[in-house]
């Protein structure tokens, strides 16, 4: 189908025409005419399957320009993750009146209230500077006539769930929820039978986590032959753009110094960085400016990278999702994509389970493991296993915050 059938505003062809959109995607198809006919959605979408402007455009459309307030507001894991939803809605709503506006931590306050008091109709927002923003600022919330919840599992997973309770609490007017979500943990299933009206849920591609264009392949190391494995495979494959996932910063760190010797243009991205450094390094990586990126799993949420060709874990990725998201980065809208996945002889109960469920047909490069006769699990594959204890994110309960002034971000 066509944005031109669907009775969009002649702006918003025309912004969209500048971004080379004619074709909606599949889940842009399933999900434009709930969204447009106001109805709340749970939709479950492949990684890098169009959802962000399947919710953007329909956000544009419904704007009133006449009202000086915002109208729709998108809740958002990361700084990163904002960013990239304000510029597609920027993108979309290039030709229109109406204005999009993103607050993030990390970030002065004061300039993004000034901003604010400009008008904004549409607020892309992390949860904790919103909050600090409703206690600090005379922002007001009660014109919000949708609310998007984005990787909704990921921000459940930050403890964000009293700060999204908060914020479901301050929409006073009747409006739509669309909640957007990689897994459905029971969490979400609660959230959502509790703040959602009769949600339509959409399951797509609930059968098959990994996108199709995207081949996976493996190869064992040993701790003598794992910096040299990575070489070799650069060396041979070329990527024309490659991030490689490490488990931790001070991994990263050492891996992206390595590289640096053997290699020209290789940045590092973690999230002990400072925000500005991390956005420039964002955009000179979606420039294709460079080359490999060394990155932590900061990195791997939701992020469009379009001209990634392939993700190697040099460590092997822990806990259930981080394999679809950091591979995710690749192979996005149907292009195609390598995932290089090293492990050890300790990981492969780990890779058993992992190539179980996310159905996955897997390359080896040299030896194919006996997987049929394994021993006992050794790791259980969750991030305490190898690291100790996940911290407790839990945030502060509203009555806490109140209480004390809101912690630097
Ligand atoms: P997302 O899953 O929202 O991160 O989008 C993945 C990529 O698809 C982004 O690069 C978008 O710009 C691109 N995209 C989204 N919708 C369309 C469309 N209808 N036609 C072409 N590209 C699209």
């Amino acid at each position: 189908m066509k944005f031109t059938e669907l009775g969009l505003k002649p702006e918003i062809l025309r912004g969209l025409k500048d971004i080379g959109y004619e074709d909606l995607t599949p889940v842009q198809e399933v999900t434009f005419p709930h969204v447009l006919a106001n109805r709340d959605i749970i939709a479950r979408a492949e990684t890098g399957s169009g959802k962000t402007a399947a919710c953007a455009i329909p956000l544009v459309q419904s704007v009133d320009i006449s009202l000086n307030e915002i109208q729709a507001l998108i809740l958002v894991p990361t700084r990163e993750l904002a960013l990239q939803y304000v510029s597609a809605i920027s993108d979309i709503a290039k030709h229109t009146k109406v204005a999009p506006f993103a607050v993030y931590g990390g970030f002065p306050i004061a300039t993004q209230t000034s901003k604010l008091a400009h008008g904004v109709h549409i607020l892309v927002a992390t949860p904790g500077r919103l909050i600090d923003l409703l206690y600090h600022s005379p922002l007001s919330l009660s014109e919000v006539r949708t609310f998007v919840l984005d990787e909704a599992d990921e921000m459940l997973n930050m403890g964000f769930v009293t700060d999204i309770e908060f914020v479901l609490s301050c929409l006073i007017h009747e409006h739509q929820t669309l909640l957007f979500s990689a897994t459905m943990p029971n969490a979400i299933k609660h959230l959502a039978k509790k703040y959602l009206t009769d949600p339509l849920t959409i399951e797509l591609n609930a059968d098959k986590i990994a996108p199709s264009s995207l081949i996976h392949c493996f190869k064992q190391i040993d701790r003598n032959s794992h910096f040299d494995s990575l070489v070799g495979f650069i060396e041979k494959e070329d990527p024309a753009q490659a991030i490689i996932f490490c488990n931790s910063r001070l991994n990263a760190i050492k891996l992206s110094d390595k590289l640096k010797g053997k290699f020209k243009s290789v940045d590092l991205i973690h999230g002990g960085q400072e925000q500005s450094r991390r956005t420039s390094l964002f955009n000179r990586f979606r420039a294709n400016k460079v080359k490999v990126m060394v990155a932590t799993d900061i990195a791997s949420r939701g992020l469009d990278f379009s001209h990634t060709t392939h993700v190697i874990n040099y460590d092997f990725p822990r806990g259930k999702e981080a394999y679809t998201h950091r591979t995710g980065r690749t192979a996005r809208m149907g292009r195609k994509g390598t995932a290089i996945t090293f492990y050890s002889r300790g990981d492969l109960n780990d890779l058993k389970e992992l190539l179980r469920r996310n159905r996955i047909k897997p390359q080896w490069l040299g030896k194919e493991p006996d997987m049929d006769n394994l021993k006992k699990k050794r790791s259980s594959g969750n991030y305490s296993s190898k690291h100790g204890k996940r911290p407790n994110r839990q945030r502060p309960s509203n009555q806490k915050r109140k209480n004390n002034p809101p912690r630097k971000r």
